[in-house]
């Protein structure tokens, strides 16, 4: 097969390790630049090009879309549904994960636990809001952070009121979240492959941090997860409409809650901490399902 990875860059870990482990499956891997493609949106017969070439003969398609670039790279995963090509993850799966509001409405529809969470655009009743969450110590979130970048924590009201209002000052998209004590520190990150927990990790957060984020300075251990946490990893991927994701939960006194879900989730991490190459059951994965016209949205 030929297969596409979406990827700004040939040499980062997990865009490596699928070229490593598509090769060995004895595929035509190629690594395209997403910002680099240019395409015919208005035609009968939608194309990309990238420096020069065509790309309608590829079969697959890996989007690893960074969030910086979400709005250019999704636009060029749609531009393949709508050539019928397959794509790992669909756009609209992807843009709606990138978006943490968004993602929690729909799990929370779906009756997945989630921490208390709360949302405001304006600044006027800011002690409402943190009365309507629970009150201190609460996490505020920059809506569409990553690695743990706009990830605060208030220790008191007065603390919360400043930083939701400091955010809010700068017209940033927030949410304000009740902090889970009773993680410690620790999330566990699951990493979800056609609907099953194929490998997961806890990741303990560095002394005096409490984001556990591997970015962040957290470290990787293995984790056996219960059966609850895994049917909660499923069930949050499923609702996602993600084929491949991480899914990051905290463990709670009263079960698992979803933190958010991940739509380019690394490999390097959970790859070196489990011993598996979870590459190769990506490309395994693709083998199975890519079949030209079977995404479900075509760009919807
Ligand atoms: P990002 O998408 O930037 O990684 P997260 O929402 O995953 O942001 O938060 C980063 C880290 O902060 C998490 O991995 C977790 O360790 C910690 N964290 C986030 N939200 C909470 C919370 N409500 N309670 C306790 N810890 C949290
Ligand atoms: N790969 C990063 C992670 O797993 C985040 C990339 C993204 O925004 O999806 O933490």
């Amino acid at each position: 097969m030929k297969i596409a990875i979406l990827s700004r860059k040939r040499s980062l870990y997990s865009t490596n390790a699928l070229v490593e482990a598509g090769k060995a499956a004895g595929h035509d891997m190629q690594v395209i630049n997403p910002l680099r493609c240019y395409m015919n949106i208005a035609s009968h017969h939608p194309t990309i090009h990238y420096k020069g070439e065509d790309l309608s003969d590829v079969d697959a398609v890996i989007p690893r879309i960074g969030a910086s670039i979400t709005f250019y790279g999704t636009a060029v995963v749609r531009q393949f549904e709508m050539m019928g090509t397959y794509c790992l993850n669909e756009s609209v799966a992807i843009t709606r994960s990138r978006d943490k509001l968004r993602s929690l409405q729909l799990l929370s529809r779906k009756g997945i636990g989630l921490p208390v969470t709360g949302f405001a655009n304006s600044t006027k009743f800011t002690d409402d809001l943190i009365e309507m969450v629970g009150g201190a110590p609460l996490v505020v979130k920059l809506l569409e952070g990553t690695q743990g970048i706009g990830v605060v924590l208030a220790e008191n009201n007065q603390a919360a009121k400043s930083v939701i209002e400091a955010f809010q000052g700068v017209k940033a998209n927030i949410l304000v979240q009740e902090y889970i004590k009773d993680a410690k520190g620790r999330d566990i990150r699951c990493l979800v492959i056609g609907g099953k927990v194929v490998a997961s990790m806890q990741r303990q957060a560095a002394p005096g941090e409490f984001r556990s984020n591997l970015h962040r300075g957290g470290s990787a251990s293995t984790i056996k997860i219960t059966p609850e946490e895994r049917s909660t990893a499923v069930r949050a991927a499923k609702i996602m409409g993600l084929n491949v994701c991480g899914v990051d939960l905290l463990r709670t006194n009263h079960g698992p809650v979803v933190m958010e879900v991940n739509s380019s989730p690394g490999l390097e991490g959970i790859e070196t901490v489990t011993g598996k190459s979870l590459s190769g059951k990506i490309i395994d994965f693709i083998e199975k399902n890519a079949k030209p016209g079977k995404t479900g949205t075509r760009g919807k």
